[in-house]
């Protein structure tokens, strides 16, 4: 038994493919690290997976579409461009057929949650049954205006696959076979909720769009079990911590006010995603530095002090990956 968290689209606010530009300076770097290292190197393969990211294939650009699975059901969480490619992958299952069941859970409606709906295969096939679930009252004009001309050229009404439409309660659990979601919310300008999954005594909270600007424990009030007894969490670091500093309500935080968070409620695992579309490999990468050294200094000020910290598992994750807890 076992939770299964795939990042489709981890980028904020707007796709970011590579430039031809910078693909051709990868491959140059990653030629002349291949020439440099020639006589060790066993494996092409191996050698290309463990090139640094700013030489190698970097964080990904597609934005927010994240899929949690467990034994008995599958939850898509957001449908950013990210979603395109998973909808691919289901359509060589019963979605193929039109026999598939999908289950779509939105967090809110800024354009890079929702930019990839349209381009979900499965719901063009006859058949298929597509839910959407959210909190805000609004759900379902919202995604019917996604399907609507002139943006688009196939209205809602004229969509093949059945479409459905399920509120949420916020803070309430809500069973689906073998996985239980309780909806939370996060500090965004527009409401956005972030979700707690539960299977089988095991914990994935994804916090995001959020600016978290209620840390304490106080201020988080009735949300803050979204962020207790977590084995996974994904979190919000659009930024450097710098420039969240500076774009207060804009939305988005940073790698340090998620370490803040984590170490505070013994989080097992966080994953830091949302990276901004302006960010290149080489800033994500500075960005993971800058929370290193932070996270390196908090955990020497607390052994200085004598208190006892829990070590915590992080990294600045990239497209494609995928964890069980
Ligand atoms: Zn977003
Ligand atoms: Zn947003």
């Amino acid at each position: 038994m076992s939770l299964h968290v795939h990042l489709w689209g981890i980028r904020g606010s707007l796709p970011s493919p590579l430039t031809p530009a910078t693909i051709e300076e990868k491959i140059g770097s990653a030629i002349r690290a291949y020439e440099k290292d020639r006589a060790y190197i066993k494996d092409i393969a191996t050698f290309v997976k463990g090139l640094p990211q700013t030489i190698g294939a970097g964080y990904g650009g597609h934005t927010s579409c994240i899929e949690v699975q467990t034994p008995k059901s599958r939850m898509i969480v957001d449908g950013g461009s990210g979603i395109r490619v998973l909808g691919e992958k289901l359509m060589l299952e019963a979605c193929g057929a039109g026999r598939g069941v999908v289950h779509i859970l939105m967090t809110h409606f800024h354009w890079d949650h929702l930019i990839g709906l349209p381009f979900f295969t499965p719901i063009f096939v006859p058949g298929n049954q597509i839910h959407f679930h959210a909190v805000q009252p609004e759900l379902e004009e919202n995604i019917r205006r996604v399907f609507c001309k002139p943006n688009f050229p196939v209205a809602f009404e004229n969509l093949p696959a059945k479409i459905q439409f399920h509120r949420l309660k916020p803070r309430e659990p809500h069973v689906f076979a073998d996985l239980t979601i309780t909806p939370y919310q996060l500090d965004h300008p527009d409401p956005c909720w972030g979700y707690r999954f539960e299977h089988d005594g095991k914990v994935f909270s994804h916090c995001v769009d959020t600016e978290c600007l209620r840390v304490t424990r106080e201020a988080l009030g009735p949300d803050l079990p979204l962020y207790q007894n977590v084995d996974l969490m994904t979190f919000d670091a659009q930024y450097t911590f710098l420039e969240a500093s500076e774009r207060v309500n804009w939305g988005h935080a940073s790698g340090p006010i998620g370490i803040d968070l984590a170490l505070r409620e013994k989080v097992k695992k966080i994953l830091f995603i949302h990276h901004d579309p302006g960010a290149n490999d080489s800033k994500v990468i500075d960005a993971e530095r800058q929370t290193r050294e932070y996270y390196d200094s908090v955990l020497a000020a607390a052994r200085a002090k004598g208190e006892s910290i829990t070590p915590l598992d992080w990294q600045f994750a990239r497209e494609g990956m995928s964890f069980t807890v």
